[in-house]
């Protein structure tokens, strides 16, 4: 009996094993494949308004649904798709899952709601970067939502006239464009100067270390300051506890993001989500 369980077991093992030795594609190659299979899909974390607790919004954000891995985190494929120059194809295939998922309940979103996406540097210095954003656009049904366009701060921006003037004709379009990660790279304070931004998006890493020691919170008080002199609206993300929200509504910072809230969900929960409240709103839309 062990000697079949052990034969069992090393068969197995050379399975999977074997799997792995025959993959002969690259990391490049395969993240290329899953495009195309569908497998980058994109999950959705609510927006709050901490005033209310209502719901201003979503983000979007890239999941890899891989058929033997599981979900693979942006953290993961996002820089290979950088590096790779697929981030382009990546963010098209994200941006037409959105616009079908929005389609679907155009009218339950309310006016001005928000839906963000993220951007690479690649894709903002890359020549199909507004062409993109006003295909993406067009394909909403509901013409009310606001976009909203997050430029990380994490990758340098190639900072010129073309990005400046692009940037322009996406405001004129009535895109926002939101700075993310606020507080984490280099060049925060001089895209602030040179971008016409709207939004900045306060790193998790900032908000996370709210009253945990005087330094910190100092610091998070200079980089609100900031904003509010520049008149730029304030996220902040990665709100985890009550006391981070307690400071941040002393502070009447209003647009929340955090597990606090909700983790990023997929597209059916977040519509369950988007119905939950009032109850028979839910009712309404199971029957419909
Ligand atoms: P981000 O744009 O700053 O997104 C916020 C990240 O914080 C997300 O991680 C989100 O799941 C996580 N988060 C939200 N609330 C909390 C919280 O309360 N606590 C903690 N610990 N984390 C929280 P995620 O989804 O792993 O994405 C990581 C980063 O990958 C994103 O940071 C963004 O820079 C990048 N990314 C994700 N999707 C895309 C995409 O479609 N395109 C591009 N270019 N980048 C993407
Ligand atoms: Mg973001
Ligand atoms: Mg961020
Ligand atoms: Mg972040």
């Amino acid at each position: 009996g062990v000697l079949i369980f052990i034969l069992l077991i090393s068969c197995l093992a050379g399975w999977s094993l074997d799997k792995y030795l025959n993959k002969t594609i690259t990391p490049a190659d395969a993240l290329r494949r899953a495009i195309k299979n569908g497998e980058i899909i994109p999950y959705y974390q609510p927006v709050m308004d901490g005033r209310d607790n209502s719901i201003r919004g979503i983000e979007v954000l890239a999941r890899w649904k891989h058929p033997d891995a599981g979900f693979i985190s942006p953290a993961a494929f996002i820089p290979l798709a950088e590096k790779s120059g697929l981030i382009i194809p990546l963010t098209q295939s994200l941006m037409w899952q959105v616009v079908t998922h929005m389609n679907a309940i155009s009218s339950k979103l309310p006016e001005g709601f928000h839906v963000g996406i993220n951007f690479s540097a690649a894709h903002i210095n890359a020549a199909s970067f507004v062409e993109d954003c006003l295909k993406y656009q067009a394909g909403f049904v509901n013409k009310k939502l606001t976009l909203v366009l997050e430029v990380t701060e994490r990758e340098p921006l190639h900072v010129d006239e073309q990005l400046i003037s692009n940037l322009n004709t996406l405001h004129a379009n009535g895109f926002a464009i939101a700075l993310d990660d606020f507080g984490t790279g280099y060049s925060g304070l001089s895209y602030l100067h040179d971008l016409n931004i709207d939004y900045i998006k306060i790193d998790q890493s900032f908000v996370g270390r709210v009253n945990e020691d005087e330094d910190s919170t100092k610091l998070l008080d200079c980089v609100l300051d900031l904003a509010r002199k520049l008149s730029l609206t304030i996220v902040a993300e990665g709100v985890e506890t009550q006391t981070q929200l307690d400071y941040l509504n002393r502070n009447n910072i209003s647009l929340l993001q955090g597990y606090y809230f909700y983790k990023p969900v997929k597209f059916v929960d977040l519509v369950k989500i988007l119905l939950s409240k009032p109850k028979e709103k839910i009712e309404r839309y199971i029957e419909s």
